[in-house]
């Protein structure tokens, strides 16, 4: 049976053009079992809690580099508070964000926020590895890094972390194709749409079917059985439940 998990999508955001509950129905008939939502926004967060559903679990936070994300620290500690989230995320470092300092601080805040609930944390990085990385090491956190498309040098970095990463389709590009092997070698992935409303196509009727089409292209690209990269995302997936985390 095909288990598929989406690890990184933005189901809220895409409930503003479209309906989502027939969207996951379909894509479960399909193989598609469990949805990682990432919340940015203060109406995200109600769409959430008025659509609770045992196959999607959500997280929250402040964005590096998104405009339209209006969250603040007290809506997620609130979330924190009655347990509503699985992770703190996505947040991170975006190098397209020319006020360095100012992620940082709200960067580092939302790190000690997962460390006194003691939550996982969904990573957003683009650029700033390194200095991401410094940071990240003084946290004994676990870490989802999402669509991390960056130096290999930098992956290996984030290797030595308690880290896990979803393959998103930035990884399909030719000039991607070492780091796509090494993050395959490395067994620590999952599959993500990242869909948002944004990047829903003209006349496409089920983005979240866009999942089942990357995995095939990740099976040819890097020569590794489909059924191969079902397994091992489905093991992760397990590894997340026992920890507790879903
Ligand atoms: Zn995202």
């Amino acid at each position: 049976m095909v288990f598929l998990i989406d690890a990184h999508c933005h189901l809220a955001n895409l409930a503003g053009v479209m309906s989502v509950l027939p969207l996951i129905a379909e894509a479960e008939k399909q193989g598609i079992h469990f949805w990682l939502s990432s919340v940015l926004a203060k109406t995200e967060i109600s769409w959430h809690q008025k659509n609770p559903d045992k196959r999607v679990a959500y997280s929250a936070g402040i964005h590096p580099n998104y405009e339209e994300c209006d969250l603040e620290l007290k809506d997620i500690e609130e979330l924190c508070i009655k347990k509503k989230i699985w992770a703190i995320g996505e947040i991170g470092l975006d190098r397209n964000n020319p006020d360095f300092a100012g992620q940082l601080k709200t960067f580092i805040a939302q790190l000690e926020l997962a460390k006194q609930y003691n939550l996982p944390v969904v990573l957003h990085l683009v650029g700033h590895t390194s200095e991401a990385y410094k940071i990240l090491k003084q946290y004994n956190l676990h870490y989802l890094v999402h669509s991390y498309a960056g130096s290999l040098q930098g992956f290996k970095e984030l290797l030595h972390l308690k880290s896990l990463f979803t393959i998103s389709e930035r990884l399909l590009k030719r000039d991607k194709k070492e780091l796509l092997t090494a993050m395959i070698d490395s067994n620590r992935y999952f599959f993500e749409t990242d869909i948002t409303r944004e990047y829903v196509k003209k006349g496409e009727v089920n983005p979240l079917l866009r999942l089942i089409s990357l995995v095939s292209s990740v099976a040819v690209l890097s020569g590794i059985k489909k059924e191969q990269l079902i397994t091992r995302q489905q093991k992760n997936f397990h590894s997340y439940e026992q920890s507790g985390f879903l």
